[in-house]
């Protein structure tokens, strides 16, 4: 009848990682090293059972006893119990007599002075039987892994100085050591040998998620010209910089960020089965249709995290519209670039109709009368012939009358 609520409360206070612990005691520079007293018991029937399977505990101990030495170590002051693992500190009890000696002198539930950690991943730790008057936090302070909490004492339920550790979930307490008798899984980051101690590193936290992306190639390159109202199509490479991992269903597409989405549909999505790991390069090509009016036209795009927005490296589309004027005479290839522009390679038209013009276009034929935009328009997208000059000069016009609507 208790399995339901127990298990609900275990999947809304347990997330997925779980956060491993160090040794949760200071190791002293010298002298005598912290040892293994009691472990926690499992045998609920009365007998005595360890994690593995031995019997280094007593009935019914919920926690894992780490003696530091006798009297004269404790009266030293110098064992610290540490923070096992980065968290917050939720509750402290401090004012108990810290000299018990007989096992059950009461206070702090019989933990004596003690603190307890709320963790990130919804365990906490507690630290009991600690000196009088030696804590250094409070509650609501964050703490990190290995931070002094206060020094090793005999309060509480205790018959000598040594700190009791314990993680628990809810109220429940648990097992950190993964033995044939013990947890499945240790808490530790690792957890030694049999009667050893856990090792007094702590756990490295994962890097934070970065979303990065770092443009590899785009063809065609520069600022090419394209016939008005003519189809046309870009392509980037884009290569995953970040330690994420683009997919549509973790949200990952590409998005305009700016600018003139020039008759495309952003955002474009990644194929329902892709996956681009860290590393790995992404493919895009948009197709775009030029405007019918001359003059300079940028759109900017940008990968984008939904819900955490765009990243990485801008990939921009910038044309100039060459003309709406009918032409297709001459040649319908140039190569070479046109001063001021450069020689990049130009677009590939891919059936655009012309401004003023009609008719599906063949590319690399020689337009109809009447008819343009069907040349295929490599080089700067100039034509052959006596057009270069007025298209040279219709170019600079339009660069001139500020029609450049952006880039950046
Ligand atoms: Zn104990």
């Amino acid at each position: 009848m208790r399995l339901a609520p127990l298990l609900s409360l275990f999947l809304v206070t347990t997330p997925a990682l779980a956060q491993k612990y160090r040794f949760p005691m200071e190791l002293p520079a010298s002298g005598t090293q912290p040892y293994v007293t009691a472990y926690r018991d499992h045998d609920s029937a009365g007998g005595l059972q360890d994690w593995n399977c031995g019997t280094t505990t007593y009935n019914g101990h919920k926690g894992s006893d780490f003696g530091i030495g006798s009297w004269p170590v404790m009266d030293a002051g110098s064992r610290w119990a540490v923070a096992a693992a980065d968290g917050k500190v939720s509750f402290t009890n401090d004012g108990c007599y810290d000299r018990c000696s007989t096992g059950d002198c009461g206070c702090g539930s019989g933990f004596g002075n003690y603190v307890k950690i709320d963790h990130p991943d919804g365990r906490s730790t507690y630290y009991g039987h600690l000196m009088n008057g030696s804590l250094t936090v409070s509650v609501g302070q964050e703490v990190k892994c290995g931070q002094h909490l206060g020094k090793v004492g005999s309060s509480g339920n205790s018959t000598g100085p040594h700190l009791h550790f314990e993680p628990r979930t809810g109220t429940s307490s648990e097992e950190p050591f993964s033995g044939p008798c013990g947890a499945s899984g240790s808490l530790w980051l690792s957890q030694g040998s049999y009667k050893g101690l856990p090792s007094d590193q702590c756990e490295t936290p994962p890097p934070p998620e970065k979303d990065d992306s770092t443009l590899t190639s785009e063809s065609p390159t520069g600022t090419p010209s394209v016939t008005a109202g003519a189809s046309f199509q870009k392509t980037w490479v884009l290569t995953n910089s970040g330690n994420t991992t683009w997919s549509t269903s973790g949200g990952y597409s590409l998005a305009l960020s700016g600018g003139d989405a020039l008759g495309s549909s952003p955002p474009a999505s990644l194929g329902g089965a892709e996956s681009i790991a860290p590393g790995a390069t992404k493919t895009w090509t948009l197709a775009f249709v030029a405007p019918s009016q001359p003059g300079s036209y940028s759109g900017d795009f940008r990968m984008d995290h939904s819900g955490k927005g765009a990243f990485g490296a801008t990939l921009h589309v910038d044309i100039v519209v060459s003309s709406t004027a009918s032409g297709g005479t001459g040649g319908s290839t140039s190569s070479g670039g046109v001063a001021g522009i450069g020689g990049q390679a130009g677009f590939v038209a891919i059936g655009g109709n012309g401004g003023s013009g009609s008719g599906p276009s063949a590319g690399g034929s020689t337009a109809a009368p009447g008819a343009d935009a069907s040349e295929v328009e490599a080089g700067c997208g100039c034509r052959v012939g006596g057009q270069r000059t007025s298209l040279h000069a219709l170019l600079l016009l339009a660069l001139a009358a500020g029609l450049r609507r952006r880039r950046s």
